[in-house]
C-alpha cells in the first residue's frame, strides 16, 4: 500500500509498504478521506514535537518514520474484533488509550497516562490503509458523509472544549482564532444554546465562514479592537466565556482582556510559555480551563450531523489525492489563508 511517511523536517516521502498483519482488536480501515490538521503542519515544518523518534509510544510501539494523519474516516476491510464487521462505514476517535489507568478507568480516556494519537504517535492515515484498535471506530449511519465524517476529529475538539466550559444557555462567547478548530467551535456553540457569539480573526474569508457558520458578530482583528467589539456586543458587560484557540499571545491577551468579572478562558490553542497578569485574573475572578483531545463526543457529532443539525464539511474547502498531498495540501496550507481544511483521498474518491 501507498503511505506518506514522516521521516524528517520537510521530508514527507510516498513509499509503498507491506500492510501490517493484524492483531487481536485491530480493525484495518480502506480509507475514504484524512484532513490535515494544523499539528501535521507543526510535525512537516520543523517536527518532531509529537512524533516518537527514540522510545516507541507504549500503546503503538510505533516510532519514526511515521505515517501522519489523524482526521479519517472509511470502511472497515478487516476486522480482529468479532464486534466490528468487514464492510462498516466508520469515522475515526484517534486516541490511544491504556484501558487500566486510573482516568482510563474513571472513563477519561483523553487524559490516560499513555495517552497518543493514531497519526502521531503510531501510523496514521495518509495511506490507503491503516490499522487502529477497534475502540476507536464509530460506526456512521448513511445519512452522514465521508467528508462529513472526515471534519469529526476537529468537531471533537471543538465540542470537548465546549463542554469542558460552564456554558449555559444564553451566554455570550467570544472564539479567537477561525481555523477549523475555531469555526467549528462557533457552530458547536450555536448548537449547545450560547447567546452572542464573537468570531476574532485577522482574516476576511475565514470571518465570513464564521458568520455562515453561526457567529452573531465577525471582528477583523486587523481593523478593530477585540475587547472593545466584544464589549459593545454584550452591552458593555464582557463575554461569559472566550475560546483561545490560535494559541499566541496576542489572542490570549484578547480573550482574557474581553471575560465579564468570573469568566472562563478555555484554552485549546497550544503554545508554550505565555504572559498572564495574574492581579488581573485574581481581582476579576476570572477562570482558566484547559481542554486537550476528547472524549464521548464522537456519538452526539454522528447524531448531530445525520440529523442536519450540524454540518461539519463546511470547512473543508480542497480535496487532493495522496499523490498530490505534499504541494497541494501541506505547502498550499502554509501560503494561503484561503485554505481551510485540506482533504487527502488516498483511494481517490474525491466525489462521497
Ligand atoms: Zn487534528
Ligand atoms: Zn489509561
Amino acid at each position: 500500500m501507498k503511505a506518506l511517511r514522516w521521516h524528517g523536517p520537510r521530508d514527507l516521502r510516498l513509499v509503498e509498504l507491506v500492510e501490517p498483519v493484524l492483531e487481536t482488536g485491530e480493525v484495518r480501515i480502506s480509507v475514504a478521506y484524512c484532513g490535515i490538521c494544523g499539528s501535521d503542519l507543526h510535525e512537516y515544518v520543523d517536527g518532531p514535537h509529537a512524533i516518537p523518534v527514540d522510545c516507541p509510544h507504549p500503546i503503538s510501539r510505533r516510532r519514526a518514520p511515521m505515517t501522519l494523519g489523524h482526521e479519517f474516516c472509511g470502511t472497515v476491510v478487516e476486522s480482529a474484533d468479532p464486534g466490528v464487521r468487514a464492510g462498516t462505514r466508520v469515522a475515526v476517535e484517534p486516541e490511544y488509550r491504556c484501558g487500566h489507568c486510573d482516568y482510563c478507568r474513571m472513563g477519561q480516556y483523553n487524559r490516560c497516562v499513555d495517552m497518543g494519537f493514531v497519526g502521531l504517535m503510531g501510523d496514521g492515515a495518509f495511506a490507503e490503509t491503516v490499522v487502529v484498535p477497534s475502540y476507536t471506530v464509530h460506526p456512521l449511519p448513511d445519512e452522514v458523509s465521508y467528508v462529513q465524517a472526515a471534519a469529526f476529529e476537529p468537531a471533537a475538539v471543538a465540542l470537548h472544549a465546549v463542554r469542558s466550559s460552564g456554558l449555559r444557555a444564553g451566554d455570550a462567547c467570544a472564539v479567537f482564532g477561525m481555523g477549523p478548530v475555531g469555526l467549528l467551535t462557533v457552530a458547536l456553540l450555536r448548537q449547545c444554546g450560547a447567546g452572542e457569539i464573537i468570531a476574532v480573526d485577522v482574516d476576511a474569508h475565514r470571518l465570513a465562514l464564521a458568520g455562515a457558520m453561526g457567529a452573531s458578530r465577525v471582528v477583523d482583528a486587523t481593523r478593530e479592537d477585540s475587547t472593545s467589539a466584544v464589549l459593545a456586543a454584550t452591552s458593555g458587560r464582557g463575554a461569559a466565556i472566550a475560546f483561545e484557540v490560535a494559541g499566541e499571545q496576542g489572542t490570549l491577551d484578547g480573550a482574557l482582556a474581553c471575560l465579564r468579572k468570573g469568566g472562563e478562558a478555555v484554552l485549546v490553542g497550544l503554545m508554550g510559555k505565555a504572559q498572564v497578569d495574574i492581579f488581573d485574573i485574581v481581582n476579576r475572578e476570572l477562570r482558566l480551563t484547559g481542554s486537550v483531545g476528547y472524549r464521548d463526543v464522537f456519538p452526539t457529532l454522528i447524531a448531530w450531523t445525520a440529523a442536519g443539525r450540524i454540518d461539519p464539511s463546511a470547512i473543508v474547502t480542497r480535496k487532493v489525492p495522496l499523490a498530490q498531498a505534499v504541494p497541494h495540501g501541506f505547502d498550499a496550507l502554509l501560503v494561503d489563508k484561503g485554505q481551510v481544511k485540506v482533504l487527502v483521498s488516498p483511494n481517490d474518491y474525491l466525489t462521497v
